[in-house]
């Protein structure tokens, strides 16, 4: 028996026809999109192409697209350049960033000569943008949050923080203080929400082709203004010199059409995964009725359901269901791929002894996989 997959939040699989697609490119378009002879220029098309296609779905320019290889290198272009550029101003900046983000945000709190500090997410794992304002310094520069949360799926009201900052920045303008620019990594994003960069309001956005059913190898990353941003990627100056370095054009092609149909059937998608999830939730009820499912249940990505089981140890259980071949994760799988209690976790106040599982379900996710997964768990209990 196929294993039973519910660890779509850590990669998808890639779709028949984007890999196609994929196929056909890398076969057939392999010149260098920097070259200046034909072959060059052919790839330069289908770049500029995806280009193009990917900005006319985010509802933004082509000049405000950059390709980058992941959505941790982008995560990081964002907040080294701006951090930089005011680092060379001799300006030692501030920066706000949650303390549910990804690490590729999180590790920048490690960032050398710049200010970064974490603000705190309520209980159901959702912000309280008062709490983010009250932090703001005369030196912030930039603020992080995610726009969904990749470990227990809760939506930031990040429209609503733009809107704040938007008239806090009036203010500091007139007193000359620096802009806030506000970065949102909506990595998790694409498949269930509607995405329009000039509605959210954001300076930043991130993205990334292999949880969207693209293969591997492509970040996209929104700049809404490149001014204010210092150069942290040296080499050709490719990618308007934001992210130096051939692209992978094979990747961002797949990606840009995974992106252009992920947004074309959102509502669908989105509204047949709802069902899905709330048949899960009663499934939990039924089945594992010490469970308690950690985040907002309203304000919430549809193919998320993340429990705390009391009477769990987390490593036996997760042992138990990867010889059982039914594929979850504890916490983010991006990370080190530990078993250990994650951050996210502490950061909602779970301190019960247990064992976490995140369930992060995808297009083809049926109620049967839904069902043998909580079966298998009530029965495998200790
Ligand atoms: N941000 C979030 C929210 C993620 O879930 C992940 C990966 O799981 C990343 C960033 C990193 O993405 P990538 O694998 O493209 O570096």
């Amino acid at each position: 028996m196929p294993p039973i997959y519910l660890d779509y939040a850590s990669t998808t699989p890639v779709d028949s026809h984007i890999l196609q697609e994929f196929i056909r490119v890398s076969q057939d378009i392999w010149g260098n999109p920097s070259a200046t002879h034909q072959m060059g220029q052919k790839a330069r098309a289908v770049l500029e192409q995806a280009r193009y296609r990917v900005a006319k779905t985010l509802n933004c320019t082509p000049a405000q697209i950059v390709f980058t290889t992941t959505a941790t290198e982008a995560n990081n272009i964002v907040l080294q350049s701006v951090a930089q550029f005011y680092v060379n101003q001799g300006v030692k900046p501030h920066i706000l960033v949650s303390n549910i983000e990804h690490a590729s945000v999180s590790d920048f709190v490690n960032f050398p000569s710049g200010n970064v500090e974490t603000y705190p997410v309520q209980p159901n794992g959702i912000v309280n943008i008062d709490e983010i304002v009250s932090r703001i310094r005369p030196e912030t520069v930039l603020i992080s949050l995610m726009l969904a949360s990749n470990e227990i799926g809760t939506i930031q009201p990040v429209q609503d923080l733009v809107t704040k900052i938007g008239i806090i920045n009036a203010k500091r303008k007139i007193q000359n203080l620096p802009h806030i620019r506000v970065h949102t990594d909506a990595v998790q994003t694409p498949l269930w929400m509607k995405l329009d960069v000039e509605e959210l309001g954001v300076d930043f956005m991130i993205l990334s082709g292999h949880k969207m059913y693209a293969p591997k190898g492509c970040g996209v990353l929104f700049v809404k203004d490149s001014h204010n941003m210092a150069k942290v990627v040296f080499g050709g100056g490719q990618e308007r010199e934001i992210r130096s370095g051939t692209q992978n054009l094979a990747a961002i092609h797949a990606t840009s059409l995974a992106l252009e149909q992920a947004q074309d059937m959102v509502s669908q998608t989105s509204s047949d995964m709802k069902t899905i999830q709330n048949y899960g939730y009663e499934l939990v009820h039924k089945y594992l009725p010490t469970a308690i499912i950690n985040g907002d249940l309203i304000n919430r990505l549809p193919n998320n359901i993340h429990i705390t089981i009391p009477t769990i140890d987390q490593i036996v259980l997760h042992t138990k269901l990867d010889l059982a071949g039914i594929l979850v994760s504890s916490g983010s799988s991006c990370g080190s791929g530990s078993n250990q209690r994650s951050s996210v976790m502490k950061a909602i106040g779970n301190n019960r002894q247990g064992g976490d599982i995140r369930i992060s379900m995808g297009r083809d996710t049926t109620r049967e996989e839904l069902s043998m997964l909580c079966k298998f768990i009530s029965t495998n209990s200790i």
